[in-house]
Order: structure tokens, then C-alpha cells, then sequence
């Protein structure tokens, strides 16, 4: 029995890795909790799942959930809040696993304090590899931990190098769906409005995260998430458009198969591979390839799409560009969700943090949440102008 500390569980890979856990009752349980602001839904999981701990981010909601539940006549679940609360829930000692899905680097001090707690990641939260990458996966390896990715694009990669050695692969090809905009004439991209980039072809999901598939920010992140996961140069990183997001990404050898990993398009299933690695549990998410009549790859369009050569050149240089590159997006999104800028406002206002960001590597979290800190500052000072 593996007991599973949720980190967002709220939030939709929250809530996917519960209805497993719901699948699987046999193989896996809940032992902690981190939920955000939502003090309804955290009510009903901890009522549903009886977990030791919940957090919540702030005392007055922590509050409110603890008069709910005294209120039902709970006893047993232990209500904390704020960073130290999520660090407490990703560090308890009955904790065998973490799932990291809090979105941002909210989650970053508590995956960090989880994998020095010897603690495996399932790890959705692509923030975290962005901005501390080389943090983490270094704990991780001194402590041989086991960091599995549930990004869909990752997870596949981390699957297809498992047929073979880490100096026979030649490139890494993540696929991307494109976005809603992948055949919007470029001259309309600047009135493209927040309920249109809001509309994701494939994938429903958050909503930083569907704007970032929009910009292709969200595969610019994933470049770098996939450079320190599986320990490759930016170079070796590539990107094609596959519109019907069946293909979850591919690995090229450098003998020249490339091998490609096919499946549902449900988060459920990635979930699943990181839960029970190394094994694989029979699951009714089955794919149909009868259903499947062709497959389309394209070479992505950079005009439209500056945030991917803005990734790429905060790849290359790496610590505080990449920390930057995340930060001024997250900052840009909200800006371009409260029409306080445009679409195209995002990648303009990243280019405009990236330049005024020195080079720096952190060697701290502590110093990549300052860096963190100043590039939002700079993001919210050019997107008030
Ligand atoms: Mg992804």
C-alpha cells in the first residue's frame, strides 16, 4: 500500500490522482493533503479520505475548515496552512509518495523538502524543474530518489528511455497540440481575447496553463523541464506540432529509431505510470486504434509563437533566465486575464524581463525565490505601463 501525500489536490491532477486512488483502493491510500483555497472541496476530500493532515494556504481558511469538520464531527484530521503547512504534508512521515501538482513555485519548497525527506515525486508541477531544476535533481540523485514525470510529454519520454541508454539517445521530440491558435493568421493575434485562448482543442486543464498551451510558453517550460529531467542539452530538445495529441512525445536513438508512446488522452494514465512504477497495474484507460485514421507532425511556427525561441534561449543560458522566463509568464497571464494587456503583451513582456535579468545560478531555493521574486516585480512593472 502506497500512502500518497497530494500536493494541489484540488487543483485537476489533484483530483485525477484521487479518482486512482479511488480505482485502485488496494494499492493506494491518502496521507496527506495540500489544498490551496478551496475550503469547500478540501472539506469533502478530507471527509471522503480521512487523511492525517490538511493544509490550506492561509490560517482563516485553515480555520474554516477546522469549524467544518468539527462541525460533521471529524476528529483525526489535523488542519495546517501556508508553506509550512504544504512543506508539512509533502514531508509526513506516513507519506510514502508525493504527488507535486501545485501549480507555480508555490510547490517548490515542499518538492524540495520532500525529496531531502528521501521521499519518490510524481511530479506534475513543471514550475519546480523550471526554476530549481538543478537543485532538485541533484538532491534527487545523491539521495537516489526517484523523480517521475506526470507532464504527459515527460512521462511518454521517460517511458520511451526506458528501452535504452542515456548516451544512445540523440534528440528528445515533445509534441505539442499547437493551441487553439495554431491556424489563426498571425495579424490576428493581437485581438485574440482571454475566453478564446481560454479554449484548449485537447486538453482541459487550468487555466495559466491552457493560456500557456496558447502561447507555447507551457512547451518552452517543458524544454527546460525536459533538459533537467532527463539530464539532456537544450539542443538535444525538440519540439513538433501534433494536432490530435495522441502521441505524447518521442525519443530518437541515435541508431535512428525513433520510438513514440501512444495512449488516451487522459492525465489519469500518466498518473497512474508514476503511482506504480515500475510496474504497470492493468487500467480500463485503453486507447482505440481503430479510431485512429492518421497522424499529422508539423515544425512549429516561431512567429506566432515567440515564446518557444524566448525558452530556448533561456535554456541555453539556464539558473535565473529560466527562473525569469517563468516567473514574467506567470505574471504576463494574469495581466492578459484581467485584459490589462494583450495576447501578445505575454511574450513581450517575458523578452523584457529575460533582458533585464542578470546571469546568475542559484544554489539555494532560497535564492531561486528571490530571483523568482524580483522577475515579478519587473513583470508587473512592465505590464502596468
Ligand atoms: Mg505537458
Amino acid at each position: 500500500m502506497k500512502r500518497l501525500a497530494i500536493l494541489g489536490s484540488t487543483g485537476s491532477i489533484g483530483q485525477s490522482t484521487l479518482s486512482i486512488v479511488e480505482q485502485f483502493p488496494e494499492r493506494y491510500s491518502v496521507a496527506s493533503l495540500a489544498a490551496g483555497r478551496n475550503v469547500n472541496e478540501a472539506f469533502a476530500q478530507a471527509l471522503r479520505w480521512r487523511p492525517r493532515l490538511v493544509s490550506l494556504a492561509t490560517e482563516e481558511l485553515a480555520a474554516q475548515l477546522s469549524a467544518k469538520l468539527k462541525e460533521a464531527g471529524i476528529s483525526g484530521v489535523e488542519v495546517v496552512y501556508g508553506t509550512a503547512g504544504t512543506v508539512a504534508c509533502s514531508t509526513l512521515p506516513q507519506a510514502d509518495f508525493v504527488v507535486s501538482a501545485i501549480v507555480g513555485v508555490a510547490g517548490l519548497e515542499a518538492t524540495h523538502a520532500a525529496i531531502l525527506a528521501g521521499k519518490p515525486i510524481g511530479l506534475a508541477n513543471k514550475e519546480c524543474m523550471v526554476a530549481a531544476g538543478e537543485i532538485l535533481t541533484a538532491a534527487a540523485r545523491e539521495r537516489n530518489v526517484p523523480i517521475l514525470p506526470i507532464d504527459s510529454e515527460h512521462n511518454a519520454v521517460h517511458q520511451c528511455l526506458r528501452v535504452g541508454a542515456h548516451a544512445e539517445v540523440k534528440t528528445i521530440w515533445l509534441t505539442a497540440s499547437g493551441g487553439p491558435f495554431r491556424k489563426l493568421p498571425l495579424d490576428q493575434f493581437a485581438s485574440i481575447t482571454p475566453e478564446q485562448a481560454l479554449k484548449h482543442p485537447t486538453w482541459v486543464m487550468g487555466r495559466r496553463i491552457t493560456i500557456d498551451s496558447a502561447t507555447m510558453l507551457n512547451k518552452g517550460l517543458e524544454i527546460i523541464e525536459a533538459c533537467r529531467l532527463f539530464d539532456v542539452t537544450a539542443a538535444q530538445v525538440r519540439v513538433t506540432v501534433h494536432p490530435q495529441s495522441t502521441v505524447h512525445s518521442l525519443v530518437e536513438y541515435v541508431d535512428g529509431s525513433i520510438l513514440a508512446q501512444i495512449s488516451v488522452t487522459d492525465m489519469r494514465l500518466p498518473i497512474l505510470y508514476a503511482l506504480a512504477y515500475p510496474e504497470r497495474p492493468a487500467s480500463t484507460l485503453t486507447f482505440d486504434l481503430a479510431t485512429l485514421s492518421h497522424l499529422d507532425f508539423e515544425q512549429p511556427d516561431l512567429e506566432r509563437f515567440p515564446c518557444l525561441r524566448l525558452a530556448y534561449a533561456a535554456a541555453e543560458k539556464g539558473g535565473a533566465h529560466c527562473i525569469a522566463l517563468n516567473a514574467a509568464d506567470e505574471v504576463a497571464v494574469e495581466a492578459f486575464l484581467e485584459r490589462r494587456i494583450p495576447f501578445m503583451g505575454i511574450p513581450r513582456t517575458i523578452e523584457k524581463v529575460l533582458t533585464a535579468t542578470p546571469e546568475a545560478h542559484p544554489a539555494t531555493i532560497a535564492e531561486v525565490l528571490a530571483v523568482d521574486g524580483e522577475a515579478r516585480q519587473r513583470a508587473t512593472a512592465f505590464t502596468e505601463q
